[in-house]
């Protein structure tokens, strides 16, 4: 059977000597895996679309079990992801992130949506940290872990300075209730409502303002054990990436 599906290639490993198999990200069908025969010879005309990040319109073939890569036609490359190498840690964390979150055959066009925009602004800006704290928030909710954020995540009362994110509670507790959670990672309310912001607001107006760097390394560190707890994933090799391009 035919599909004609769009996707994003979140990884590609090697299968033998000429065949790869990527890992798609499909606004249809959600994750799906596909050989792509032929494509380690450069001229094979599936190059382009099997490579980590194209966009592109596939046409897969499902025998009993495999897809396979029948046509590719580019969309976007995003050529220049690769080129930078700061851009390539940052969009690597992206797709390997996407890749571990969501589950195989499963559509969610809210998460194909903020893939294709999140890729496109590493692209074309430099505000990285901000634009991948403002993803990490949105994915995880869109994946249905939405933290709890306007106030406080037990009783329900505003919040105020003394309070703390709790990953087990999925959200902030207030000063009375934050007893309650012995782990929770002490923040305050600015914290918060940077949270709240980044994770409610378009990234139009996350790049509009400029975060303080020991803010963003606090939300960074929460979001690390919100996201392992909640995706079940505690290493990323492309962390690792991050941290060598960022001395
Ligand atoms: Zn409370």
């Amino acid at each position: 059977m035919l599909y004609k599906l769009q996707g994003i290639v979140l990884k590609g490993t090697k299968l033998n000597d000429s065949d790869k198999i990527i890992t798609i990200f499909t606004k249809e069908q959600g994750k799906v895996q596909a050989v792509a025969k032929g494509v380690r010879n450069p001229k094979s005309k599936l190059v382009g679309s099997t490579e980590t990040f194209s966009l592109s319109d596939f046409v897969l073939y499902k025998g009993k079990n495999l897809y396979n890569v029948n046509q590719g036609d580019v969309i976007d490359s995003y050529y220049p992801l690769r080129e930078d190498l700061k851009k390539l840690a940052y969009a690597s964390y992206i797709v390997e992130l996407v890749n571990s979150g969501v589950v195989e055959e499963e559509s969610n066009t809210k998460i194909f949506g903020l893939l294709v925009k999140t890729l496109n602004l590493i692209m074309k800006e430099t505000k990285y940290r901000q634009i991948v704290r403002a993803f990490e928030l949105k994915f995880i909710s869109y994946l249905g872990y939405r933290p709890h954020l306007i106030n406080c995540v037990n009783c329900h009362e505003d919040l105020n300075d003394n309070i703390k994110f709790s990953i087990n509670h999925s959200g902030v507790l207030c000063e009375k209730c934050r007893g309650i959670d012995r782990y929770g990672n002490n923040i305050n309310i600015e914290i918060a409502n940077i949270m709240k912001f980044l994770l409610f607001s378009s990234f139009e107006n996350i790049l509009e303002i400029e975060i303080e760097d020991n803010i963003l390394k606090k939300i960074e560190n929460i979001l690390s054990l919100y996201i392992s707890k909640n995706i079940d994933k505690t290493y990323f090799n492309s962390l690792k990436f991050i941290n060598a391009v960022e001395d």
